[in-house]
């Protein structure tokens, strides 16, 4: 990372990723000072030989930048200290996926760069890209807020492909950003904490596919058709992509298949059918959003379709962990709020589910429409009993408090099913009441249905 070398950067934010920056910006013979409001990360940064101080105590002036972590508050509610110092000294605040950006266009502007933002669908939109990428032979590098910091990746050469997956936080920190695809899925209201309004949070999205050579948008909301409709005239080509229909001159899904109609472009169809990975309507517009972006970066319609019908998937995301007889274990822990637990709602009949944890603004009023399929539901953490008052006389449910409870009550109750049912974990809710992340209750899920599977085996 040359771009800052002999220069003076200030950094605050020493998690995985700010350590990751420091130490490359170090490298690269930048003259960095970093800091954090915890002493033990300083102290972590200190034995990485990373030069630390505070920076209340530095001299602003002359600064070239100030690289922020994208968990630190930029604007709302309120700017962080730093913010506030460094905008008093006019020194530009940015982050490490606006570093990678100049470090490409300085040594390789020809490496192809695919940027995917979105509300919902970001990580599994990049992983499924970065792995047709890699199916279809391109060197392939994975990265950004899907927990690979884009600065530790290998540095650009004019055929490396980087798949890059960009929250609303890092795109506000990259306000240079010029990718060669960039991709906005869809936009509803969420983050709303850290961006204040959906007006602001949309034109922070809006950034990513205005900068970029060319730009992917979804069509099923209105936030991101309005954004197209925009940038279309200014004069710019957007490629529309829907989970809800063909798209003329886009690529949509519609009954399982992704149908390419783009111009320029032969016609093709994609056929998702047995595709466990990307079940349900939602992954059809994460798979049309690949399809167009794969189809930008010149990749043909064979290898796109191998790569579609490899993808392993993500874990906690519709992760199917197993099947006891005819029921299907489903880990959707990462279905942290009511929006992302309706796609896992909607793509299963017959359900058992389990829900809860730390509730989220809104609860689950706007799920009804899904609980005609819920068979019961198993309760836990301090949602528990707000959600039981919401499903009310309409659903069955136990107040099963823990997630090992809800796992057995659930295995119990659809094993007795003569119907074909899934057990999902789809919680709604965020995971701090109960676990340290959403990872570690889906593992803890995983570990529950298969100690489940060793019982039964020993039983049968
Ligand atoms: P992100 O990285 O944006 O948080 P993920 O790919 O990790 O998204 O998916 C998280 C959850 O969001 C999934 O488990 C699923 O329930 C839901 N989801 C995935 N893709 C979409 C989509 N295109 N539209 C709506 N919801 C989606």
């Amino acid at each position: 990372i040359d771009t800052f070398a002999g220069l003076r950067v200030a950094l605050f934010g020493l998690g995985g990723s700010g350590l990751a920056t420091a130490s490359a910006l170090i490298e690269g013979g930048a003259n960095l000072i970093a800091f954090d409001d915890n002493p033990g990360s300083v102290e972590k940064a200190v034995t990485h030989g990373i030069p630390t101080q505070n920076l209340r105590e530095i001299d602003w002036n002359g600064l070239a930048a100030f690289v922020l972590s994208p968990g630190v508050p930029l604007t709302h509610p309120r700017p962080h200290w730093s913010v506030d110092l460094a905008n008093a000294a006019g020194v530009p605040i940015i982050g490490d996926v606006e570093i990678f950006g100049r470090e490409r266009a300085s040594k390789a502007p020809e490496a192809r760069f695919v940027a995917i933002t979105g509300t919902n669908g970001k990580s599994t939109t990049t992983a499924l890209i970065a792995h047709c990428l890699k199916e279809a032979g391109r060197d392939t590098q994975l990265g950004g807020n899907i927990g690979v910091p884009v600065l530790t990746l290998q540095e650009p050469t004019p055929e490396r492909h980087y798949v890059v997956e960009c929250s609303s936080y890092q795109i506000d920190l990259a306000p240079g950003l010029k990718p060669s695809v960039a991709l906005l899925l869809n936009l509803t209201a969420d983050h709303l904490d850290r961006h204040g309004t959906i007006e602001h949070y949309a034109s922070v999205k809006e950034r990513l596919v205005v900068g970029a050579d060319r730009a992917v948008i979804g069509a099923d909301d209105i936030w991101c058709r309005a954004i197209a409709d925009r940038i279309e005239a200014a004069g710019r080509p957007v490629v529309r992509i829907s989970g809800q229909g063909a798209v003329a001159g886009g690529v949509g899904y519609a009954d399982g298949i992704v149908v390419r109609a783009l111009d320029g472009f032969s016609e093709a169809s994609f056929d998702l059918t047995g595709i466990g990975s990307l079940r349900g309507r939602h992954n059809g517009q994460n798979a049309a959003a690949a399809v167009a972006a794969l189809t930008l970066c010149d990749v043909g319609e064979a290898q796109i379709l191998k790569g579609l019908r490899s993808f392993p998937g993500l874990a906690h995301r519709m992760e199917e962990v197993g099947r006891i007889g005819k029921t299907l274990f489903i880990n959707d822990s990462k279905a942290t709020n009511a929006d992302a637990a309706a796609t896992a709602l909607a793509s299963f009949e017959r359900i058992y589910w389990i829900a809860g944890g730390l509730p989220k603004e809104g609860g689950i009023a706007e799920l009804s429409r899904f609980f005609p399929k819920i068979v019961k539901a198993y309760l836990i953490g301090e949602a528990a009993p707000a959600f039981a008052a919401t499903l009310g006389e309409d659903v069955a449910y136990e107040i099963s408090a823990t997630l090992d409870n809800a796992v057995a009550s659930a295995a119990r109750d659809s094993a007795e099913d003569e119907k074909s049912a899934a057990v999902l974990l789809s919680p709604a809710c965020a995971s701090f009441d109960q676990y340290r992340n959403f990872e570690v209750r889906g593992d803890a899920f995983r570990d529950s249905v298969r100690s489940l599977k060793d019982i039964e085996v020993e039983a049968g």
